[in-house]
């Protein structure tokens, strides 16, 4: 070690002996930072403690899967070296190896292997230091996208980060082609893992960037397992998943969860092993399934692949993820979501136990990610079946989900702590559990809340010791409501959507009759969904049947015919520049149907990527795009991307529009184009420059923002609902007439939503 490394190793270790023995904390991040700021090569220096080393990463699972190859490795009597308290960057990674350096004398002798979770963005910093054995990728999935931009970004980092490292191999889910894409462009050996056949027990209509990493044309698939996850093929080039070498098969589900083989052949060995989880997320056998494969290529299971159950069987989840309370006699059931594929994933497992209480908290702090648009893309849909629902929200952004809930037809309370959600189901059968989803950082404080009621509740009286477990419910003491939540029992329940919207099915106006339904046409929404714009389509579908107007929405996907002949509104999303690209070549020889349909009035809504290639060109990378010249404007690139909430303030509309803005692009609106408004706050909009966002164009809105749009703005939509009604009484249907004006529906959720966002903006 050079001097540098070793005076950094000191007094990182003298941090470390500090924050234990005088302050009594555990380490945390400061030693790996004291260290990293006197020896930034610090990895590369600790590097060589290790016997073999695996990094994990990927948008879900990374802190699951990480601490079963960790547990999986500590079983079989190596040292293992990890940083489970789940500091997944430069920092925490640094720390564990720092620890392991202090211990190094009393463990000398013994395998060391380094077991790590590293954030995506962190892999290029980690790879070419640590060099490690093994890389497990899990998958890809939109995640944050204020903070890594669009998700070709993600996958550059890590091509990257393994082009640093050649010697690495590669454990990766070729059910992913966003991570099969990266494999195909890195010089590593590889070891493509996946679930082998359609398992069928999940659905999904989330509609994640389903393209050809290699030509971009669209990826056939045989089955999709959920998100982009299945087994794909490209028509065009030829691109297939490639051959799993190490596969989930026979993967069977039951009331106590998956059970399933996993196989693997390489260097002349075949490893089999039948598992089981009592999870029921078929997440869990992706993340399984890679942690054997890493296990099982490290050496840990010691020729007994089977062993890996024990591992499985002894697990316990870190923080309250996946865990059961019992908490007063009723269970509990608490997890992390972070993005739309795990809250999709939440909600398919709410909805398979015949969940009906509920609790989501939502938060939009950086580590969330401040968008919360996604969570329309969440597919809330799914439990509107359910009868007699009792739903709760809360978290700093507990107004959007209150709003996306209602447009799902459930009517959810904002409460404060998840105590009060508790506290309010106190009445309900105690046989049903209370499921409770939060993100990122909505969750800790959750967990804070059940912990420390299941202290209260011993403190206040003897035989309510709530204890929890994780999940299978085993000896759960019956328990009373702790007395700190008996008295406050539910003042009402919650009215159903219909009340509150003044529906028909309330007993309002009997449907209007029209010549034929309103029929809204949703352009490839498998390709241009960035954050939740079909939102805007529920939106504007709950919208008119709230007021009995009939409607119909037809997606149009990629590939399919284009008529526009009877379409009503056109909606058409945001999307990454190479979703873009697909899109606008998909358009190009259908142009001009779409022109004329605008130049009649036609009513359409173009957020972002789509608002882009309406004007006459963008730019994806250095290369500039034909766009389709319908409205004058040009894109252009600039510093860094405008991302943010924001606000606009439109003479059509009575209330400022709010929403989030993600793009790189600047739209430059020629002379005669008119803006839809000016931006609020400056240095947002179309360019950040001239103080406009968006265009209108005859009924023609283009524009920036996510939330979706609609979401937080029902002005808006229902601007574009009566633009498109008169346009009917235009045309000659009489009946269209007595539906403008728009009956008035009652919009005190979205107003408050649309308030609590302009708060945000100060
Ligand atoms: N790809 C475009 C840009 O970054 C649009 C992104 C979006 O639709 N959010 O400029």
């Amino acid at each position: 070690m050079s001097i540098k490394s070793t005076i950094a190793t000191a007094t990182a270790g003298a941090a470390r002996w500090g924050l234990r023995s005088v302050l009594h904390r555990s380490g945390g991040a400061l030693p790996g930072k004291l260290g990293l700021a006197i020896d930034p090569e610090l990895v590369t220096h600790l590097a060589g403690l290790l016997d073999a080393s695996v990094v994990i990463t990927g948008t879900n699972g990374k802190t699951t899967t990480t601490n079963l190859i960790a547990d999986a490795v500590a079983a079989s009597g190596a040292n293992c070296v990890c940083n489970r308290a789940g500091n997944n960057m430069e920092t925490g990674i640094t720390g564990a190896l720092l620890e392991a350096n202090s211990e190094r004398r009393r463990t000398a002798g013994t395998r060391r292997v380094g077991v790590f979770e590293c954030d995506e963005l962190y892999t290029v910093r980690i790879l070419p230091r640590l060099k490690p054995t093994y890389f497990v990728l899990l998958n890809l999935f939109r995640d944050q996208l204020d903070r890594y931009g669009e998700i070709d970004h993600t996958q550059d980092v890590i091509a990257q980060a393994l082009a640093s490292s050649p010697a690495t191999t590669l454990i990766f889910n070729a059910d992913d082609p966003l991570c099969a894409s990266i494999a195909a462009r890195v010089p590593n050996p590889q070891l493509p893992f996946g679930i082998d056949g359609a398992v069928g027990t999940e659905t999904s209509h989330i509609a994640e960037s389903r393209f050809c990493g290699q030509c971009n044309g669209p990826l056939e698939y045989d089955y999709i397992q959920y998100g982009q996850l299945g087994a794909y093929h490209c028509p065009s080039c030829g691109w297939e998943r490639p051959r799993l070498a190490s596969f989930a098969s026979d993967v069977r589900l039951s009331r106590t969860g998956y059970t399933f083989d996993v196989s693997m052949s390489r260097k002349g060995t075949h490893d089999v092993a039948r598992l089981s989880t009592k999870y029921n997320g078929l997440y869990m056998v992706y993340n399984i399934t890679a942690a054997w494969t890493a296990a099982s290529a490290l050496g840990v299971l010691d020729d007994a692949p089977s062993r890996f159950q024990n591992v499985l069987d002894t697990y316990v989840p870190t923080g309250g993820r996946m865990t059961r309370w019992h908490m007063g006699g009723r269970e509990v059931a608490t997890d992390l979501a972070k993005n739309p594929v795990g809250f999709d994933r939440q909600i398919q497992q709410i909805k398979t136990a015949q969940g009906r209480l509920m609790a989501f908290f939502l938060n939009d702090a950086e580590a969330d990610g401040r968008d919360v648009s996604w969570i329309w893309d969440v597919d809330f849909e799914r439990l509107s079946a359910t009868p007699n629902i009792r739903a709760f929200v809360g978290g700093t952004r507990a107004h959007d989900l209150q709003v996306r809930l209602k447009y799902a037809g459930i009517d959810a309370r904002i409460v404060g702590q998840v105590g009060e959600a508790l506290a309010s189901v106190a009445g309900e059968p105690a046989t049903e559990t209370l499921h409770v989803v939060a993100n990122y950082t909505a969750f800790p404080p959750v967990v804070k809340e059940l912990e420390r009621m299941t202290e209260d509740g011993s403190a206040t009286s003897g035989d309510t010791t709530a204890v929890h477990d994780a999940v299978t419910a085993v000896d759960g003491t019956a328990e009373r409501v702790p007395a700190s939540m008996a008295g406050a029992a539910d003042e009402a329940a919650p009215s159903s959507v219909a009340d509150a919207a003044g529906t028909p099915e309330a007993g309002a106006s009997a449907p209007a009759a029209l010549d034929r339904p309103l029929r809204i046409v949703h352009l490839y929404p498998d390709a241009l969904n960035l954050y939740g714009d079909g939102g805007n389509a529920i939106v504007l579908a709950r919208r008119c049947a709230w007021r009995g107007i009939p409607v119909q929405v037809d997606d149009v996907r990629m590939g399919d015919e284009l008529d526009l002949s009877t379409a009503d509104v056109v909606l058409i999303g945001g999307g990454a520049d190479r979703d873009q690209l697909a899109v606008v070549n998909e358009l190009r020889s259908q142009r001009d149907k779409l022109a004329s349909y605008i130049e009649q009035d036609g009513v359409m809504l173009a957020i972002c990527g789509s608002y882009q290639l309406l004007g006459r060109s963008y730019y994806m990378g250095d290369t500039r795009v034909e766009g389709l010249g319908v409205i004058g404007a040009e894109t252009v690139r600039g510093e860094g991307r405008l991302t943010g909430n924001v606000a606009v303030a439109s003479d059509l509309l009575p209330h400022n529009l709010v929403g989030f803005e993600n793009h790189g692009g600047r739209t430059k609106l020629d002379a005669d184009e008119t803006p839809l408004g000016a931006a609020v706050v400056a240095g947002t909009g179309n360019n950040g420059d001239d103080g406009f966002e968006g265009c209108v164009h005859r009924n023609l809105i283009g524009t920036y923002l996510h939330g979706p749009a609609l979401s937080k703005n029902p002005d808006l939509a229902d601007w574009l609902l009566a633009r498109a009604l008169e346009r009917r009484v235009h045309a000659g249907d009489a009946k269209a007439a007595a539906l403008v004006p728009l009956a008035a529906l009652d919009d005190a959720y979205e107003h408050a939503a649309n308030e609590a966002a302009m708060k945000l903006l100060g």
